[in-house]
């Protein structure tokens, strides 16, 4: 753990002592001071979101509305985990001290901006008829499979509208869908 960044003002030495938690300096150094606490709980509350975020897996955007969809996702996710946090504060409501309100303002300013991007993403995902979008993108696909392997029958003297093959096709199709 880090030390407090503060020094000895008789000898100039480095303080030693441990910082208040989330601050970067010890309470003799400021710790107790409204803005020190308030960068503190705020630095608390990301890291927080930041190691939760930490598991989602980095992907490569080929489909950018599938990237879409997975942010306004996302964004719905964080704002539930923070709605989680807020909920949480109910029980610290009473009789709480001064870190505790520190605290509570940083939960609750975390849970507005996660409201705030969840609702924009989600604005633009009704402007944008996303779910129309990917049902179409996902049938062009479709489509496309069904081209290639239609051309390759033709090519190897299958008729593709042939009963059979239809049949074949349709079952295979289904089983990869
Ligand atoms: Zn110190």
């Amino acid at each position: 753990m880090d030390r407090c960044t503060g020094t000895n003002r008789r000898t100039g030495a480095p303080c030693r002592r441990y910082p208040t938690r989330g601050a970067k300096v010890c309470s003799v150094h400021g710790g107790q001071l409204p803005p020190v606490k308030r960068a503190a709980a705020w630095r608390l509350a990301e890291a927080a979101a930041r190691r939760t975020l930490a598991d989602q897996p980095a992907v490569l955007i080929d489909d950018p509305l599938v990237a879409f969809a997975k942010l306004a996702s996302g964004a719905v996710a964080f704002q539930e985990f923070a709605a989680g946090h807020v909920a949480e504060l109910g029980n610290r409501l009473v009789g709480y001290d001064a870190d505790d309100a520190e605290y509570m303002r940083a939960v609750v300013g975390l849970y507005e901006r996660a409201m705030d991007r969840a609702g924009k993403l989600l604005h633009a995902w009704v402007r944008l008829n996303m779910d129309e979008r990917l049902v179409a993108v996902t049938e062009r696909h479709a489509d496309l499979i069904v081209q290639v392997i239609t051309a390759t029958l033709r090519d190897l003297g299958v008729d593709p509208d042939e009963e059979a093959t239809r049949s074949v096709l349709g079952r295979h199709l289904r089983a990869v869908s």
